[in-house]
């Protein structure tokens, strides 16, 4: 089986600084570094890393070709990712000496999906393989309705948040993934609690807190606690998080199985810093909570 993921590919461009620029400042930074980043791009990276076959369905501008390269050699299929002429999705990422920042994100190629493609992207993909998508690209509608039409398992992660494009992508659902803060924005904005929502099973995670597991169908609602870690660097925690859920879906895992499996990876995400270059691998998931 495998996952098929149409998601952002970004360049993270981390500039340390003594503190975050004021209007009008021009300040040298004290270092630069590039990572590979993008919601998308940690989630296949995830996939990958937990064992899953996955097929990346995006866009890069000309300048992107590095990234695709880094997600071939982390194991993700990257023949589905088109090169556009638009610049690369970047983010321009300030961090001061406190660790505090300022983010800068261009979507720029994330934006410049074919939506028939996306479609033309699903060919080889078979009933009960699982589709994902976020919210850092366009083409989200015609992926999910193509993703239907072939019998794939359909999860929307719902980040960044965004009330209309979660409403959109709702009634082409099957799973919804979203943490606390976004779940409690999506039912101020459909006025509706989560178990009334029209998607078949929904997933809330709660950080340090663990995660919530609501199948609509008969209100059950299942409450995990997370494994306690030493927390270094939260982010990328619900990308990593999405993924392993999805491949441990993809081996045939129940979901609260799957839960659990993903709960031990974002608890060892956040021990690390930085983000896609570090997710960790199965093994080490594994070992630490042997
Ligand atoms: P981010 O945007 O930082 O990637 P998120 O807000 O989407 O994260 P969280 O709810 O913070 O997602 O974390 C996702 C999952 O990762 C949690 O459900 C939990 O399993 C694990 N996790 C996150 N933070 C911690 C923590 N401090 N301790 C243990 N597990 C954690």
């Amino acid at each position: 089986m495998a996952v098929w993921n149409l998601g952002s590919v970004n360049a993270d461009r981390v500039y340390r600084l003594p503190h975050l620029p004021e209007p009008g400042e021009t300040l040298a930074a004290q270092s630069h570094r590039t990572g590979l980043g993008g919601k998308g791009a940690n989630m296949s990276v995830a996939v990958a890393r937990a064992g899953s076959r996955v097929h990346h369905i995006g866009a890069v501008g000309p300048d992107g070709g590095w990234m695709r390269d880094r997600l071939a050699d982390y194991g993700v299929g990257v023949d589905r990712i088109a090169t556009v002429d638009e610049v690369s999705g970047h983010a321009i990422i300030a961090v001061d000496a406190r660790g505090e920042n300022q983010i800068i994100l261009y979507p720029g190629a994330n934006l410049a999906i074919e939506p028939a493609g996306t479609e033309i992207a699903l060919a080889d993909a078979t009933a009960g393989d699982i589709a994902v998508c976020q919210n850092e690209t366009n083409a989200q509608a015609a992926f999910l309705e193509a993703a239907g039409l072939r019998g794939l398992l359909r999860c929307y992660a719902a980040a960044p948040f965004s009330v209309d494009a979660v409403a959109a992508a709702l009634p082409l659902t099957d799973l919804l993934v979203l943490n606390a803060v976004e779940a409690a924005q999506l039912e101020l904005g459909m006025d509706r609690p989560l178990p009334e929502l029209d998607v078949a099973d929904i997933v809330v995670t709660l950080g340090a807190g663990g995660c919530r597991w609501i199948r609509t169908a008969g209100g059950t609602v299942r409450e995990f606690a997370a494994p306690r870690v030493e927390v270094v660097d939260t982010t990328g925690a619900g990308d990593t998080f999405t993924g392993y859920l999805l491949a441990a879906l993809d081996q045939g895992m129940e979901m609260a199985q799957a839960i659990g499996l993903a709960q031990k990876a974002g608890a060892l995400m956040v021990t690390r810093l930085g983000t896609a270059d570090v997710i960790p691998e199965r093994v080490e998931v594994e070992n630490y909570f042997a």
